[in-house]
């Protein structure tokens, strides 16, 4: 008899934890960071309230990013290293996180990713949105001071020569969206349900929607930025985009774009139009994404046979609109509406 009160009993219990998983709203916030425009979708699950100071944690850290490693801002961490001609800089313990991975990424893809490109970036006008075409002469000087290498960390102090400047551009959003989506794991261990969405193309998935399914994200077709040509299904993974079409000017008919070419110091032109790469670090996600648009498809698919450590996987669209997605993708992958007649090329 005793036993079956108690099933009913947790029958009703189960049932009211069903109907409140049903109406599980979410919390939602918009905020302007780093550059970009950002929107979170958090589901708590049954605390509003302390979902909503997890809101406002997120919205608080990413304003402490900004002033850390925005190097555009004459009072951060990074601004500080830049005017430091030579001496140390003793640097916070994020930024010194940040700085230590970043240059892990640059050491790894070879220098496609240059923390130390940032005189370049300068000259280009792409950080005050004053553009112009510096000559080759400028550039040939310009290439010659990009050297991650150059670049001295040991704890949190750094030492950078005089000349070489960094900018955390490429991969700060990433590493950003890493540190958020970890506090929400942790303050939901178990029903964790997120998506940050950090803007320009940066997106971490916290756990699944609720209920289960994968958020399922679109890639921004980059011959047409306002649709996508492609759906991702994301479960606690993270996607990052990098293209041409993201940031960029044009004169004298020729298109110039954000994402420089360390060896040149000019736009790189590897054939790519946008790589998207998706990995359990957003910081991964954004790094890689701009190495590989360096590489170039050859050189970038070759560089995802060799480095399964970093687990990742990678969907490339060339300048002539072809499509190519790595295997790991396979399950996860599908062309959008008005796309599903576009070949996909596999990469094995
Ligand atoms: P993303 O949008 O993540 O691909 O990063 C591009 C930004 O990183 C640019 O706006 C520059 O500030 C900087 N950047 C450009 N080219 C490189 C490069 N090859 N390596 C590292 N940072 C770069
Ligand atoms: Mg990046």
């Amino acid at each position: 008899m005793k036993k079956r009160i108690l099933c009913a009993l947790l029958a009703v219990v189960l049932c009211a934890c069903a109907l409140a998983g049903c109406s599980r709203e979410p919390v939602e916030s918009t905020t302007f960071a780093m550059d970009t425009v950002m929107n979170f979708t958090l589901y708590g699950g049954w605390d509003r309230e302390k979902t909503k100071e997890t809101r406002d944690w997120m919205t608080s850290r990413l304003a402490y990013c900004d002033e850390m490693f925005s190097a555009t801002d004459e009072n951060s961490d990074i601004a500080q290293v830049n005017r430091a001609a030579g001496q140390p800089v003793e640097l916070k313990n994020p930024t010194a996180e940040l700085l230590s991975q970043a240059l892990e990424l640059c050491r790894v893809t070879d220098g496609a990713l240059d923390i130390t490109a940032y005189p370049a970036v300068k000259a280009w006008g792409f950080t005050q949105e004053e553009h112009r075409v510096p000559s080759e002469e400028e550039l040939a000087e310009l290439a010659a001071r990009i050297d991650y290498s150059a670049v001295k960390l040991d704890g949190n102090t750094i030492t950078l020569p005089e000349g070489v400047e960094i900018d955390l551009g490429a991969v700060a959003k990433g590493f950003a969206g890493d540190w958020l989506a970890q506090q929400v794991r942790n303050i939901y261990p178990g029903e964790d349900s997120a998506l940050l969405d950090l803007g320009q193309s940066t997106i971490v998935a916290v756990g699944s929607k609720p209920g289960g399914k994968p958020w399922r994200i679109g890639v921004v077709d980059p011959a047409q930025p306002e649709s996508y040509f492609a759906v991702v299904e994301l479960v606690d993974m993270a996607m990052g985009t990098s293209g041409g079409y993201q940031r960029y000017f044009e004169q004298d008919g020729i298109t110039y774009w954000h994402i420089l070419d360390p060896d040149t110091a000019a736009p790189a032109r590897s054939g790519l139009a946008s790589v998207t790469v998706v990995a359990p670090s957003a910081l991964t996600c954004d790094g890689l994404s701009t190495a590989l648009f360096v590489m170039g498809l050859e050189e970038g698919a070759a560089f995802w046979r060799n480095h399964p450590e970093l687990e990742f996987d990678v969907i490339f669209v060339t300048e002539d609109g072809e499509i190519y997605r790595t295997a790991g993708l396979e399950g996860r992958f599908s062309l959008a509406e008005g796309y599903t007649d576009r070949e996909v090329t596999l990469l094995e």
